[in-house]
């Protein structure tokens, strides 16, 4: 896809950030970019529209800016998965596992139902653990993962082995 080729070098790299030997890939300069949002947008909705998806679940913070405009497109509702204690609703959660300790996320009860096609949005995919642990949130009220998608995926790190069977798509991989 030509389209791919501005995505790609929209998206800034901030060596050290947020600590030091890690390359920060920072896609609010793809933002900045109108064709290479618009297009980023487009790629998604071109791909998933006509595929019954009845939900768009966006992962904090990211998920949030690409998830919307990909649920509008295709007429599906967005769902927000969040970090713990942010949604004012009663919630499930699911725990997962990060480098020092583990992390939490949350999504509201009733958001999805059983059998509804599931979409999961997230920027990134590094190790896969947020990916994984977003899936079995939304397989606990019997959502059905239709697929993952990123923009950026960082495919040394082979976050998609975690997700089994659930296929991941990305626009851009970084080695
Ligand atoms: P994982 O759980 O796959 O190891 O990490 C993915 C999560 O961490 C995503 O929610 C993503 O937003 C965030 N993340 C990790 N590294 C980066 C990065 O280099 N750039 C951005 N934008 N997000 C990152």
């Amino acid at each position: 896809d030509p389209r791919l080729a501005r995505i790609s070098s929209s998206i800034r790299a901030i060596p050290d950030f947020p600590k030091k030997g890690i390359m920060f890939r920072d896609v609010t300069t793809l933002l900045l970019d109108h064709q290479a949002f618009k297009d980023s947008i487009d790629i998604f909705v071109e791909r998933y529209q006509g595929r019954k998806i009845d939900v768009v679940a966006g992962i904090e913070a990211r998920g949030f800016i690409f998830g919307p405009p990909i649920a509008l497109g295709i007429g599906a509702k967005f769902v927000p998965i969040r970090k713990p204690n942010k949604l004012p609703g009663p919630v499930i959660s699911q725990e997962y596992t990060l480098e020092y300790g583990t992390d939490r996320i949350e999504m509201h009860l009733g958001a999805v139902e059983k059998g509804e096609r599931v979409l999961i949005i997230d920027d990134l995919i590094a190790t896969g653990g947020t990916l994984e642990a977003a899936i079995k949130l939304l397989e606990q009220v019997g959502g059905e993962i239709v697929e993952c998608a990123c923009i950026i995926e960082l495919s040394d790190l082979k976050g998609r082995d975690k997700l089994g069977d659930k296929p991941v798509y990305a626009l851009v991989d970084y080695e």
